[in-house]
């Protein structure tokens, strides 16, 4: 079966449920028992850790729905559902590690995963090293006997710098004397449009905030693992007692139904807008890995699907004042944290501040685009008029 035959069947069962095409939207907290020995029974599988329906913060069928979903998809063994991206970061992090441990992670990664690290990690004991993005097999020199987690994210937060991921995968896995865990954020692709489990990934995190909601109007997180890395990742997220909300549940698997169409759409419109970008003279670079002059592009193309709405440019050298004036007056584009909805924005961001390991090397503003569902003629139009108040600004 495709992807997109899958995204439309999995996690549903209308026969089940009087016909309805869409899953039910369970609220739960206690769940009964009828007897002692469906007590005693429903404490023996969860303890075997069955998924089932034995309290609302295990899960309901709603919950399972979004699961199968994204497993469907993304890969690997089973999923487990967070109430935000970074809840699902952090949780995957916290389940293979503890005090004396070590994390390598990429330097380009989200900024919020390097605070984590850099803050209750550190508190915990636990040491990270930032690597260069670039490193590719070279990876196996920073493994260290406590190195527990390799974590990977391509293309980067602000820069979309690629990485070689089967190389970092492979090599990281060989160096270990064992259970050494790769981690990638695959939010920039979706589950649509990478597959982390055939690059040699353990463990893929969606911030479903994004592209799986799809209408900025959710918070949701998502991590499967493999069979191997299941268990503790499992056992983990139980402790940590994080569950994700019955109707945003509902919202999430709702929005992934049509993944494919969207994520397309942005696809080809990011595309346009950035060509548009490589040809405006204020701009320095235009970071967006499908594009073919782009460093990652032969990375992307042997290991990416497809590519998303999100890209980065730098300004040349301008005044704030000139920034400001290309910006505030822009019609189609929004101007806020977050992405992957049906709409676009524009947001000035700051590489500096979120890398240790390589000096950025430009000077001039970066700005980060999503690219939404409007039609890629009016908003070229709509930064083409944001261009000249900003040259008129200089
Ligand atoms: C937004 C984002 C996250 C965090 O997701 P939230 O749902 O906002 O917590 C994690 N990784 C990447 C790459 C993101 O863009």
């Amino acid at each position: 079966m495709k992807d997109e035959t899958k995204l439309v069947v999995a996690g549903r069962d209308p026969e089940s449920n009087h016909g309805i095409v869409n899953p039910p939207v369970y609220h739960a907290s206690t769940v009964l028992h009828p007897t002692l020995a469906a007590l005693d029974d429903s404490r023996k599988r969860r303890e075997q850790g069955e998924r089932g329906v034995f309290y609302g913060r295990r899960g309901t069928p709603t919950t399972f729905s979004l699961e199968d979903m994204v497993c469907a998809v993304e890969g690997g063994y089973r999923c487990q559902v967070y109430p935000s991206g970074l809840a699902a970061v952090a949780a995957s992090l916290l389940s293979f590690l503890k005090a004396g441990d070590h994390v390598l992670m990429s330097d380009a990664v989200y900024g919020p995963a390097r605070r984590f690290s850099n803050g209750l990690a550190a508190r915990l004991d636990i040491a990270t090293t930032f690597y260069d993005p670039a490193i590719g097999a070279g990876i196996a020199e920073l493994v260290q006997d406590n190195t527990r987690i390799v974590y990977v994210e391509a293309p980067g937060t602000a820069t979309f710098v690629m990485q070689d991921i089967p190389a970092i995968a492979e090599a990281a896995h060989a160096a270990s004397s064992g259970g050494l865990v790769v981690m990638m954020d695959n939010t920039w692709a979706s589950p649509l449009y990478c597959k982390p489990f055939e690059l040699g990934v353990d463990v893929s995190i969606q911030a479903g905030t994004k592209y799986i909601v799809g209408h900025s109007d959710v918070m949701i997180g998502t991590a499967c693992a493999t069979e191997a890395a299941w268990p503790e990742l499992e056992a983990t997220s139980s402790m940590l007692g994080q569950t994700a909300g019955p109707d945003d549940v509902y919202l999430a698997q709702r929005g992934m139904r049509t993944l494919s169409v969207r994520l397309k759409q942005h696809w080809e419109n990011g595309l346009a807008v950035a060509d548009w970008l490589m040809g405006q003279d204020m701009v320095e670079c235009v970071m967006h890995p499908a594009l073919p002059g782009d460093p990652g592009h032969a990375l992307w193309k042997r290991d990416f699907l497809g590519a998303s709405g999100l890209f980065g440019i730098t300004l040349k050298p301008c005044p704030r004042s000139a920034i400001a004036a290309l910006v505030d007056d822009l019609e189609l584009y929004g101007m806020g944290a977050s992405w992957g909805g049906y709409e676009s924005l524009i947001l000035p961001t700051d590489p500096n501040s979120m890398r240790s390991v390589t000096p950025w090397p430009h000077e001039g503003q970066c700005m980060r685009f999503h690219i939404g569902l409007e039609d890629p003629g009016d908003l070229i139009a709509d930064l083409a008029d944001g261009f000249k108040r900003l040259k008129a600004a200089m």
